[in-house]
């Protein structure tokens, strides 16, 4: 019997927990051929959400949860998720129904014919703003153009993979994470299966535009080194403008014997310039910034409490990561004094 694992991220979620779970307990019933583990991510919420998920816990022993300490972000909880899971495949989706769980079976039917990665490609966004189709549409192609190793577009996180391809990625611990440019990067047998994404069931989205354009940054520089390159072009391009504007200047005074005043383009030029150093200084900055987090080698997150996980059924590798040791740790302290059950969200 193979035994799939799925994971969700879950920030502020009160409203759709229950109806997901009772969407992902449909789903288990008819793979009558599998069994499941549903490993559900509090990521940091500040509702209801973490006494649901703990309320889910005590009633099915398939749910485990994973309260991380704060918020982390959807791709560290994602993260969590995967060292956690103990499935021979694993599937991540949101926990607000717009990946809907029942796309999940065909991900698992692609999985059996012999593929190790099967990403759920968006064939229409419903719900969704016209400016954030075409603002996602624009960056794929940009990413595209700038890295060899970009994603699928309209390929979201949510997926289905094979346990090689699991432990392929615990292996990846870079803190800026950008999953679905890694797993386009990662190799295996790939396939793409289009579905139509819903609404989000209730609740806000937990993705407003900053983050969104953080996610982004996050894609480009960890996939590219174009804007490094892109600021050396630019520098090019612009002593070439500057060179001109020299000569310009000579046939002004050497030959047609006019000499301009000059302050105002020595008053542009200046301020032109200044602002290029400051645009090349910002660049190299932002990568240099992400070298020095990286370079703290901090944990991507630890966990306050956990519930219903066996580490005996992680797999040794898992347990070498510093954040699942770190986790254990933790939850093994607050247990021994006592703190584990029901305690508020
Ligand atoms: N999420 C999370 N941590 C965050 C942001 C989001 O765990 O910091 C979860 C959220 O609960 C949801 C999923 O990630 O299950 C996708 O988030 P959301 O639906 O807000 O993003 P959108 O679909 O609007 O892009
Ligand atoms: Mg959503």
């Amino acid at each position: 019997m193979t035994h799939v694992s799925l994971i969700s991220p879950c920030l502020n979620e009160a409203e759709v927990i229950e109806p997901f779970y009772a969407r992902l307990c449909s789903l288990a019933a008819c793979e009558s051929g599998r069994d499941f583990e549903f490993i559900l991510v509090d990521d940091g919420s500040t509702d209801g959400t973490g006494l649901i998920l703990d309320r889910l816990a005590d009633r099915d022993p398939r749910v485990r949860v994973l309260h991380l300490a704060r918020n982390c972000g959807h791709q560290i909880a994602l993260t969590a998720g995967m060292d956690f899971a103990s499935g021979d495949v694993v599937v991540t989706l949101d926990a607000d129904l717009q990946d809907p769980p029942e796309v999940v079976p065909m991900l698992l039917a692609k999985i059996d014919e012999g593929f190790d990665i099967v990403h759920a490609q968006r064939r229409s966004r419903e719900g969704e703003t016209w400016f954030k189709r075409c603002t996602a549409r624009l960056f794929y192609r940009l990413l595209r153009l700038i890295s060899k190793e970009s994603p699928r577009e309209e390929c979201g996180d949510f997926r289905a993979f094979t346990r090689p391809v699991l432990l392929a990625m615990r292996g990846f611990r870079e803190r800026h994470r950008y999953l679905r440019g890694l797993f386009a990067a990662l190799g295996f047998r790939q396939a793409v299966l289009p579905y139509d994404r819903t609404p989000r069931a209730a609740g806000h989205t937990k993705f407003p535009l900053a983050r969104m354009i953080a996610l982004a940054v996050d894609g480009i520089l960890s996939f590219s080194s174009a804007p490094l390159k892109s600021v050396l072009w630019l520098g090019c391009a612009l002593w070439a403008v500057s060179l001109l504007f020299i000569v310009r200047a000579c046939i002004g005074h050497f030959i047609l014997h006019r000499t301009v005043p000059g302050w105002t383009s020595l008053v542009v030029l200046l301020t032109f310039f200044t602002g290029l150093n400051l645009f090349c200084l910002s660049v190299i900055g932002a990568y240099v910034g992400k070298i020095f987090e990286q370079g703290q080698g901090r944990p991507l997150y630890w966990c306050s409490r956990l519930r219903n996980v066996d580490f005996g059924t992680l797999g040794p590798e898992a347990l070498q990561t510093p954040e699942v040791a770190l986790s254990r740790l933790t939850a093994d302290q607050r247990e021994a004094a006592g703190h584990t059950r029901n305690e508020p969200a």
